[in-house]
């Protein structure tokens, strides 16, 4: 963890050492908390988070390996977003800082206190030099910061992006890489027993005949037992999807599977569909650290990892939809850009930013699917009865994963390509 958070200190640039060290200071401070009065390197804390913006400084300690540390509040950061930074509840932040939760704007350099969890090095503030056929986008994506933060820091926006004109960026060595870092192991065999089960109907008006029950397995977390049967063919892509995923993004973090279908289908109230075995909900995977809450918010979601997820299931090709909410596809599609995908690659798959795309495109807007994707799969060959809703399209590719050694690095060579991404 430590090797990565310096990995990722060193891409930064500027005075990245720096908080290298400090982040391991904090790290032989905590060590020497829990060993309970163990010597550890004494009083070097006090003297090193002099320095300010975001910098998470050593206050005081507490209990099981959690430390008070005092955050400094950077241009556009929201109360969500520091919270699942330390590994926090956003309520507690607000209680702890005696906030008033729904007026919670925060203010550039306001400090708050924090029982943290973990440490991450702080965000920096970097000038960046504009280079010809340098857009918005690519700027965000080769800094890996969200387009609209990088509008807001540079607001009034300059009337065009001359090379040579000087840029704010806040960018963020402590975001958490859990994707692409290597590989995970590969995927199991597909277990016994997942024939026989058939899809009938509609989605939203069917039935499942010899319904079967996802199998436990390493892959993921189920939800409760009696929501999660499904149509053999559902099954089978649903555990490739996902053993793919634990592959090719080497992701460890815990994938929950919540609602499939009631073992006959049928009617599955608060769902309008989740009718025909057919219908998967996914909870989509937290940011590292942060404690098990039962609906997670745009902030508090590992979105790298979510569009990793979302890769591996589309490219099983039996996909028919999946619902999402239409901001948070932005959060998707710019993680895409950051995970080396290129613009182009995504219009068949995520609605945004296409006003009118959202009929063709897999990823689309539906209500009510903000902490969770819910993924529809086709109907298979061997169900006459199942109905589709539409049909089947031509299959999606989204191209080679990227290489991982090229990953590391901040600026893919194609990012003049990501002009269509400027939606703003
Ligand atoms: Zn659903």
């Amino acid at each position: 963890m430590l090797a990565a958070l310096t990995a990722l200190s060193l891409l930064a640039g500027q005075g990245a050492s720096e908080e290298a060290q400090e982040e391991t200071v904090v790290q032989v401070d905590r060590e020497r908390v829990d060993a309970s009065g163990s010597d550890g390197d004494g009083d070097g804390i006090d003297g090193e988070g002099a320095d300010a913006s975001g910098t998470g400084e050593e206050e005081k300690s507490s209990g099981a390996g959690r430390v008070w540390i005092r955050h400094v509040v950077t241009p556009r950061e929201r109360l969500s977003q520091i919270a699942a930074r330390y590994g926090v509840k956003r309520d507690d932040l607000v209680e702890w800082n005696k906030l008033d939760s729904k007026r919670a704007k925060l203010r550039t350099g306001t400090r708050l206190r924090v029982l943290a969890r973990k440490t991450p090095p702080p965000r920096q503030e970097i000038t960046y030099v504009v280079e010809d056929g340098d857009t918005w986008s690519s700027i965000a994506i080769k800094h890996r910061v969200d387009y609209h933060d990088l509008l807001g820091v540079n607001w009034p926006r300059p009337k065009s992006l001359e090379p040579g004109l000087e840029l704010t960026v806040w960018i963020d060595p402590g975001r958490p890489q859990t994707v692409n870092l290597r590989n995970g192991p590969s995927p199991p065999a597909l277990p016994e027993g997942l024939d026989g089960a058939l899809s009938r109907g509609k989605p939203a008006r069917g039935r499942l005949t010899n319904g079967i029950q996802l199998p436990e397995s390493d892959l993921y977390d189920r939800g409760h037992e009696r929501w999660l049967w499904g149509s053999s063919h559902t099954l089978r892509n649903l555990l490739q999807g996902l053993g793919e995923f634990r592959y090719s993004s080497g992701y460890e973090g815990s994938i929950v599977i919540g609602s499939i279908s009631r073992r006959r289908g049928g009617r599955f109230p608060p769902h309008r569909s989740h009718q025909s075995g057919r219908d998967v909900d996914i909870r989509l995977p937290l940011l590292p650290g942060l404690p098990t809450t039962v609906a997670p918010n745009a902030d508090e979601i590992d979105w790298a990892a979510s569009w990793e997820l979302v890769r591996a299931l589309v490219e099983t090709q039996e996909v028919e939809v999946i619902f999402l909410e239409g901001p948070l596809q932005r959060r998707l599609y710019q993680a895409a850009l950051w995970e080396g995908v290129i613009a182009e690659d995504l219009k068949p798959i995520i609605a945004w930013p296409n006003r009118q795309g959202n009929e063709k495109a897999l990823v689309r807007h539906s209500r009510g699917h903000d902490g969770h994707i819910h993924v529809r799969f086709r109907c298979g060959p061997e169900e006459p009865r199942c109905r589709p809703r539409r049909r089947r399209m031509e299959p999606v590719h989204i191209g080679e994963p990227p290489q991982v050694p090229e990953r590391a690095g901040v600026a893919p060579a194609e990012v003049a390509a990501l002009r269509s991404a400027d939606a703003g």
